[in-house]
């Protein structure tokens, strides 16, 4: 900002969405504050989290918002989606269901949002290999079809949480300068 002569700000609007009990809570709590719940319900959910990242020397801040548990009553609402630039998109590799339901999660967020609007697709609960029901590959060749990145992650060992978060804030970036 103008006052100490810096350049300008960003702040970057970036959704969670998905299935219930995917993980996204979590995802957003391994990130902002690297804590995990193992036995989380949907109340542990702020309504949003700024967290600001260092991108080519820029300081961006990701406003990241969680739901408060309505998409478990298919109820997420237009002012969810308002403004943002990013999403992410995750489902359960351990719940085939979840998978099932990334058309559906697009289809709303095309209706609600910009087009152009940056999507992750996570496959989350990368830990659960005994219990996988999704493969990567098939993550990734849905991700393709859809032009979306993909990632899988752990929320509960950390494994790509960081990285998740910090391409979608680089590619909306890239976007945007
Ligand atoms: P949300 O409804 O999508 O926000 O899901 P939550 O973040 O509340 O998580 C639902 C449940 O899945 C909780 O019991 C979490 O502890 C668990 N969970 C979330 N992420 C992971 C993960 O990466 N691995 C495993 N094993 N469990 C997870
Ligand atoms: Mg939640």
């Amino acid at each position: 900002n103008s006052e100490d002569g810096q350049a300008e700000d960003y702040l970057f609007k970036i959704v969670l969405i998905g299935d219930s009990a995917v993980g996204k809570s979590n995802l957003l709590a391994r990130f902002a504050r690297d804590e995990f719940y193992p036995n989380s319900k949907s109340t542990i959910g702020v309504e949003f989290q700024t967290q600001k990242l260092n991108i080519d020397g820029k300081e961006i801040k990701a406003q990241i918002w969680d739901t408060a548990g309505q998409e478990r009553f298919r109820a997420v609402t237009s002012a969810y989606y308002r403004g943002a630039v990013g999403a992410l998109l995750v489902y359960d590799i351990s719940r085939r269901q979840t998978f099932d339901s990334v058309g559906r999660w697009l289809n709303e967020l095309h209706t609600y949002s910009d087009m152009n609007v940056i999507t992750v697709l996570v496959g989350n609960k990368s830990d659960l290999k005994d219990a996988r029901e999704v493969s990567a590959a098939e993550g990734k060749t849905l991700a393709e079809a859809q032009g979306l990145f993909f990632m899988e992650t752990s929320a509960l060992d950390s494994s790509n949480v960081a990285a998740a978060f910090r391409t979608m804030v680089k590619e909306i970036y890239g976007v945007l300068k």
